[in-house]
């Protein structure tokens, strides 16, 4: 059988178990044909192959994000990007700017403001945005996706005043009783529905996303959910429409009321694994606490940085256990964010009485994010057979912040070592928008384990460059029970793959950040192409 398309001269790293490199590659239509030696591979040549020389790069496993918000990361691009502003000041004249060619009564979208980040050193306020406009309603979400702040004329519309008690898992904060716009937790969840794009928006969002995506390499995604029911809708009928050029394997759930989504999937009777190899349902999800760079997360002991506070939970353990163990019981995966070390404790409960009651070996239940997971909590991972789902991303971006809100709980954060010690499956997931979709930051971070200041933030949880590839490919293939069908380069799996600018193998790991995404190739066809550099 001759071969579409080969790649030759290159180093080849299949992601399989025992670590195998080879040369070439060659696939036929949508799958891979045969990995082996250059000469091997030519001999599957014949005048219709197109050749492409690797000259020594790397060409890996299409990337796999086990863990990102593809509707929320399109809008964000919509809305006014606040990640580089350095100051309440500068933030105001950006919006100010989006302001003026926006109708009044029309909202204005904000986010990626971190209140450490700023001159000021502190959140923003509803009389900082009022300065922006009080007659446009303004939402501006912080980078972690849980906080928000918004003027004084979104708050008039949703209706709240200073008698409005807070809701259940938010707060509205509060100044000598006035509300002041900053919205925590379920509050900013309200808030930002309150605030929805609209269909046409969503779906030009989710094209958007799903371009920086293949940009990045990525040729599989975990979509962790948006709002609402509609949101998996979105999501369906864009892959239909040929906007999104990623596996989609997607998880019912919602950032805002996700039990009554997952309530719904359960009741409709459908169940994980509905869909094709393009789009499937993937497993009911709730929150169970807040963020890790807040902090809002629900950890054991108070927080370093403030002794009194010990972060949000959603829901209690009665409710997690009515939320899941019904999903688990029609068939479902089930799974949960859970950042802090009482979160995973929990959800690490609702798995193993969940498994009490039917113990389905293949269940592969997960633990979204399992940032701080001390090794009692490794150790029932690894006897539930659940797979965690880290985002080292975040210990580049948010590290210094982490040593300063937990401390020594730093060598107990996505304790990645651990789980390579222990034999524990587990798939590395970007989160974004919270953080870089970019999946060599990921790999740089797991491998380094170092800040983007170079402090070091667990370093005893540093795993190799191969073990991270892995990670981030095969995986994230086994998280959603599709490792027959893709995540190494071996015959017949799908041709999803990813060539870098240079060997990522002899790359020194403190560069490994900088290596760039050169062409990305979804079902045998290339969906990026880097454009060649002028020759000047
Ligand atoms: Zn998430």
């Amino acid at each position: 059988m001759k071969a579409t398309k080969v790649f030759i001269n290159g180093e080849v790293i299949t992601a399989d178990q025992s670590g195998t490199v080879h040369e070439a590659l060659a696939v036929k239509g949508e799958r891979i044909l045969q990995v082996g030696t250059t000469t091997d591979i030519m001999e599957r040549c014949d005048a219709h192959t197109e050749i492409i020389d690797l000259n020594g790069k790397s060409l890996l496993p299409g990337f796999n994000d086990a863990h990102a918000h593809l509707e929320l990361y399109g809008t964000n691009q919509l809305g006014v990007n606040l990640k580089q502003e350095d100051s309440i000041e500068s933030i105001i004249e950006k919006l100010q700017m989006r302001a003026e060619e926006t109708p009044s009564g029309e909202w204005i979208r904000g986010w990626g403001y971190n209140q450490n980040t700023l001159l000021e050193d502190r959140h923003l306020t509803k009389w900082d945005l009022d300065k922006v406009s009080t007659s446009h309603p303004i939402i501006v979400v912080r980078t972690c996706g849980h906080i928000s702040c918004v003027n004084s004329k979104a708050l008039e519309m949703a209706g709240l005043t200073s008698q409005t008690p807070n809701p259940p898992g938010g707060t509205y904060h509060r100044d000598n009783e006035e509300l002041t716009g900053l919205l925590l937790e379920a509050a900013h969840m309200e808030m930002f529905q309150l605030a929805d794009y609209s269909e046409a928006e969503v779906m030009l969002g989710l094209q958007i996303a799903s371009d920086h995506f293949s940009q990045n390499g990525i040729t599989s995604v975990h979509d962790a959910g948006g709002y609402g029911t509609k949101h998996i809708r979105y999501l369906q009928k864009a892959a239909q429409e040929g906007k999104i050029t990623q596996r989609l394997y997607v998880m019912y759930g919602s950032l805002y009321d996700s039990p009554s989504v997952v309530k719904a999937g359960v009741e409709s009777g459908i169940m994980t694994g509905l869909g094709d190899d393009t789009f499937k349902v993937g497993p009911a999800k709730v929150f169970i606490d807040g963020s890790s760079s807040g902090p809002t997360c629900k950890t054991r002991d108070p927080y370093k940085s403030n002794p009194n506070d010990s972060g949000i939970l959603y829901m209690n353990q009665n409710e997690l256990d009515r939320h899941l163990l019904p999903a688990h019981k029609q068939g479902w995966q089930i799974t949960a964010h859970a950042m802090g070390d009482e979160a995973v404790h929990m959800l690490l409960t609702t798995i193993e009485r969940a498994l009490n009651h039917s113990g389905n070996i293949n269940h592969r239940h997960r633990l979204e994010h399992a940032g701080i997971t001390p090794p009692d909590l490794v150790e029932r991972i690894k006897s539930t057979l659940a797979v965690p789902i880290p985002n080292p991303a975040f210990l580049y971006e948010f590290g210094d912040g982490y040593i300063n809100d937990y401390g020594d709980r730093v060598h107990h954060f996505f304790p990645l070592k651990s789980y390579v010690d222990q034999n524990i499956p587990f798939a590395i997931g970007s989160d974004s928008p919270i953080t870089t979709v970019n999946p060599l930051i990921g790999i740089h971070a797991a491998v380094n384990r170092t800040s983007k200041h170079g402090h070091p933030v667990g370093q005893n949880q540093s795993i190799t460059v191969e073990e991270a590839i892995r990670a981030y490919t095969w995986a994230g293939a086994y998280a959603s029970n599709e490792e027959d069908l893709k995540g190494t380069l071996e015959p017949d799996k799908y041709a999803d793959l990813v060539i870098l600018d240079q060997s990522i193998l002899r790359c020194p790991s403190l560069q490994l950040k900088e290596i760039q995404v050169e062409m990305t190739i979804l079902n045998g066809d290339i969906v990026f192409e880097k454009q060649k550099e002028d020759a000047h």
